[in-house]
């Protein structure tokens, strides 16, 4: 079992008591089942799924009770405007990095421009419904960091970082 971590992106190794029977998914809705994250005693029909307590290939989601899916829910959509921050943050380190870029084309430079990009391709990666265009964005990078730019800045904008967008869009001029 692993536990998906919204600070560091990462997964954390989990374990529930022995005791508990936790379940991803059964065939009799009356089977009594522990909330994988509290440990709540519930019917498998009632349960739902986990926005935490992933099996061990991260794909599927363990059944927790409704207190535990909506708290989950609720980390989930918070981190959301942390995440918007971070990526202003990318955005700015981008920027400065391009601002150099555009003086001195240096190793140093372009190690930055890199780093701020990694940032942003992980940020952008979180967002599921844009994982195709995301392929698209890394196969530009180091083509043409021109398109990659319009598709970042596109990317920014399906994924409601309007302003994080024009930032990209307003340091690209300098
Ligand atoms: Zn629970």
């Amino acid at each position: 079992m692993k536990k998906w971590n919204y600070q560091t992106h990462r997964y954390d190794d989990y374990t529930v008591p022995e005791d508990w029977k936790v379940s991803m998914y059964e065939t009799d809705m009356e089977k009594e089942i522990n909330c994988a994250e509290c440990g709540k005693l519930m019917k498998y029909g009632e349960s739902l799924t986990s926005q935490r307590i992933f099996g061990d290939s991260g794909v599927f989601g363990y059944a927790v009770c409704r207190e535990c899916h909506e708290s989950g829910l609720k980390e989930r959509i918070s981190m959301k405007t942390v995440t918007k921050e971070q990526c202003e943050a990318a955005l700015g380190s981008i920027s400065d990095a391009i601002e150099e870029y555009c003086l001195v084309v240096n190793k140093d430079v372009y190690g930055r421009l890199e780093a701020a990009r990694d940032v942003i391709n992980q940020l952008i990666e979180e967002h599921e419904k844009l994982e195709k265009a995301h392929k698209k964005l890394l196969s530009l990078w180091g083509e043409d960091l021109y398109a990659w730019r319009g598709e970042t800045s596109q990317l920014l904008q399906d994924a409601g970082f309007e302003d994080a967008s024009k930032y990209l869009d307003a340091a690209w001029e300098l």
